[in-house]
């Protein structure tokens, strides 16, 4: 079955919003298979970002991430890498459709409360790099 790296950043876990965002995902038909708080070394955010590491908004992106600990979750279910993407709204907040996650809870892209995986390639990769090869199936 399809799975999603989802993770509620930094400033999603301080307001609170962890509950919240896990309710959205539930009730639309998603399977947690994974999920733990974890704080995480710079490395491991420049792993994730590895793509974006030559955009200028790069160390302050690394920085966010790094600012406080992170909720890292696997969710598995039909499409819900692209469904995953369309909960969570777009990159810019300010873009974000009101019902989308940002588009309810956010106003800067440089802290828009969550991060999901956007292709399933990327999924797999994610999901290996944040809980181990041994979750992906
Ligand atoms: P994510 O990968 O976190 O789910 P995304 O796929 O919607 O977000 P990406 O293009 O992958 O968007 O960018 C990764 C993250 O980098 C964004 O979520 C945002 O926090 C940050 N970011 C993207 N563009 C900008 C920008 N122009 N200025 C500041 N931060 C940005
Ligand atoms: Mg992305």
């Amino acid at each position: 079955t399809e799975q999603s790296y989802i993770m509620i950043k930094p400033d999603g876990v301080q307001r609170g919003l962890v509950g919240e965002i896990i309710k959205r995902f539930e009730q639309r038909g998603y399977t947690l298979r994974a999920l733990k708080l974890q704080s995480v070394e710079r490395a491991q955010a420049e792993k994730h970002y590895a793509d974006l590491s030559s955009k200028p908004f790069f160390p302050a992106l690394v920085d966010y991430i790094i600012s406080g600990p992170v909720v890292a979750m696997v969710w598995e279910g039909k499409g819900v890498v692209a469904t995953g993407r369309k909960i969570i709204g777009a990159t810019n907040p300010l873009a974000s459709e009101p019902g989308t996650i940002r588009g309810d809870f956010a106003i800067e892209v440089g802290r828009n409360v969550i991060h999901g995986s956007d292709t399933v390639e990327n999924a797999q990769k994610e999901i290996a790099l944040w809980f181990g090869e041994s979750l992906v199936d």
